[in-house]
C-alpha cells in the first residue's frame, strides 16, 4: 500500500468514527437544546438577562462532556443581575504551533416578539415533525449546540486536533458586540492570530453549500426636505416639498444605479442597492402643502466603490433638486459601514470547511458575498479571515423559530472534520 492509500484510509476510518459518534448524540443534542431554550438570554436592550445563567449552565454541561473548563472573558456591565456578561472560550489544545481552528457562536437570542403569532411557548421548546421548535433553537443555538457536540466528538474518540480546536461563546451579539466579541478582541488581542482558522455558524443556506466570505458596504441616507406649508389652493404662496421630496426619489432611484452599475457574481444579489425605504408621515389633511419631508435610502453598495463617491453623487443630486424646486434639503448619513476586507477564496478557512463539506456530506460549496451585515465583519476588520457558515432555513428571529434536527446533526459533523483536519490519524477531506 503507498502512503497515499494509507493516508486516505485512516482519513476514511476517522470520517467514519466521527459520524457515527455524532449520530450518537442526536436524542443529547435535541435535550441539549431544550435545556438552553429554558434558560432564557436576552441582553438588557432587548429588555432581558439571562446570559450569565445560560453561561453557566452551557459551561457546566461541557465540563460533564469532558471538555476542559472554560477561559473567560467576561465584560462587566452594571445593567444586568450578575454585572456581568459572559464570554467563554473551550479549549482542545493541539500538538503543534499550529494555527487554530475556532467556531464562534453567540449564547444571547432576540426576545419572542408577539406572542399570539406563536403556536407554542417559545422558552418550551417542542419536537414537531423532525423540527425543535422555540426562540432561539436556530439563532444561534444549532451553532452553539453543533459546534459543543463537535468538540466533544474528538475527546469522546481520543483525537488530537493538530492546532488548538477552540469555541468561542460570546454574550451581546444581537444587540451590538460590545460586550461580547468586541470586549474579547479588546480584553485579548492575541487570543486569535490572523493564521488562525474561523468560523461563524450563524448564517447559511437550507442545502448547507453556502459560505459567505463577504460583505457589501451600507450606507443609510436621510433626508429632510424643507420648504413652506400652505394652503393647498394656493400652492404658488408656498413650497411643496413633496413634489421636492418625490422628483428627488425618482431621481435617486434612476441616478444611483446608472452611477454605480458594476456587478460581482460572488454577490447575492450581485449589483448594489439603492432601495427608498422609510418616509415619514407629513401633514394629516388633503388641504395643505406640506412644508417639510423626511425620507430614507438604504444603499448597499459593491466594495469595488467607495461610499464617498455615492455620497457624491447623492448630494449631487440633491443640489439639483433645490436648485429646481426652491426648496433646501439636510442630508445626513446615519449608517456610514465601509465593507470589511473579503476573506478570500483561497484562505485555509475557505478551503478546510469546503473539504469538510465534500468528504461529511459530499456537498460542494459556493462562495457567497451578501448584503451584510454579520459578525463576521468584527473580525476581518482586524484582520482576521471569517467564513460563515450553517445549514439554515433562515427562520431566526420569526415566530415559531425552529431547527431542523437533521440540519444540527448534519453540521456537527462538519464542525467536528473541521476541527480534526489535520489530526495525527487524518480525516477525510
Ligand atoms: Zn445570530
Amino acid at each position: 500500500m503507498t502512503g497515499m492509500d494509507e493516508t486516505a484510509q485512516a482519513a476514511g476510518e476517522v470520517g467514519a468514527r466521527l459520524s457515527a459518534r455524532i449520530e450518537g448524540y442526536r436524542q443529547e443534542m435535541v435535550q441539549f437544546q431544550k435545556a438552553l431554550t429554558a434558560v432564557v438570554a436576552l441582553g438588557p436592550e432587548n429588555g432581558g438577562d439571562g446570559e450569565w445563567e445560560r453561561a453557566e449552565f452551557v459551561a457546566t454541561t461541557a465540563t460533564r462532556f469532558g471538555l476542559p473548563a472554560p477561559e473567560r472573558f467576561d465584560a462587566p456591565d452594571a445593567r444586568v443581575s450578575s454585572a456581568l456578561r459572559p464570554n467563554l472560550v473551550f479549549r482542545l489544545r493541539g500538538r503543534r504551533s499550529e494555527p487554530a481552528t475556532w467556531v464562534l457562536a453567540h449564547m444571547d437570542t432576540v426576545p419572542p416578539g408577539e406572542r399570539r403569532l406563536w403556536d407554542s411557548d417559545p422558552f418550551v421548546a417542542e419536537v414537531r415533525d423532525g423540527r425543535i421548535v422555540g426562540r432561539g433553537v436556530e439563532d444561534n443555538q444549532q451553532g452553539l449546540t453543533a459546534a459543543l457536540f463537535a468538540l466533544r466528538a474528538l475527546v469522546d474518540e481520543g483525537l488530537a486536533p493538530a492546532g488548538d480546536a477552540c469555541v468561542m461563546l460570546v454574550a451581546d451579539e444581537e444587540t451590538g458586540n460590545r460586550y461580547g466579541l468586541e470586549h474579547v478582541l479588546d480584553a485579548a488581542p492575541d487570543l486569535i492570530g490572523n493564521r488562525d482558522l474561523m468560523i461563524v455558524p450563524d448564517a447559511g443556506s437550507p442545502d448547507g453549500a453556502s459560505i459567505e466570505i463577504a460583505e457589501k458596504s451600507t450606507l443609510w441616507v436621510e433626508f429632510t426636505v424643507h420648504g413652506r406649508q400652505v394652503h393647498a389652493s394656493i400652492p404658488d404662496a408656498g413650497v411643496n416639498a413633496h413634489r421636492a421630496a418625490a422628483h428627488l426619489t425618482v431621481r435617486l432611484d434612476q441616478r444611483l444605479p446608472a452611477a454605480f452599475p458594476r456587478t460581482d457574481a460572488l454577490y447575492d444579489l450581485p449589483r448594489s442597492t439603492f432601495e427608498p425605504t422609510r418616509h415619514d408621515a407629513n401633514v394629516p389633511n388633503v388641504n395643505t402643502v406640506p412644508g417639510e419631508e423626511h425620507l430614507f435610502f438604504d444603499c448597499r453598495v459593491l466594495p469595488s466603490y467607495s461610499l464617498g463617491e455615492v455620497k457624491a453623487v447623492v448630494e449631487g443630486v440633491a443640489r439639483e433638486v433645490e436648485a429646481e424646486f426652491a426648496c433646501a434639503i439636510d442630508v445626513a448619513y446615519p449608517v456610514t459601514m465601509a465593507a470589511a476586507p473579503p476573506t478570500t477564496a483561497d484562505a485555509p478557512v475557505v478551503r478546510v470547511l469546503s473539504a469538510a463539506l465534500h468528504g461529511a456530506r459530499g456537498v460542494d460549496s459556493r462562495l457567497l458575498g451578501i448584503g451584510g451585515g454579520t459578525v463576521a465583519a468584527v473580525l476581518r476588520r482586524r484582520g482576521i479571515p471569517a467564513a460563515v457558515w450553517a445549514t439554515l432555513e433562515e427562520a431566526a428571529h420569526s415566530p415559531n423559530e425552529y431547527c431542523v434536527i437533521d440540519n444540527l446533526v448534519a453540521d456537527a459533523l462538519v464542525l467536528a472534520y473541521v476541527f480534526a483536519a489535520g489530526c495525527e490519524e487524518g480525516v477525510a477531506g
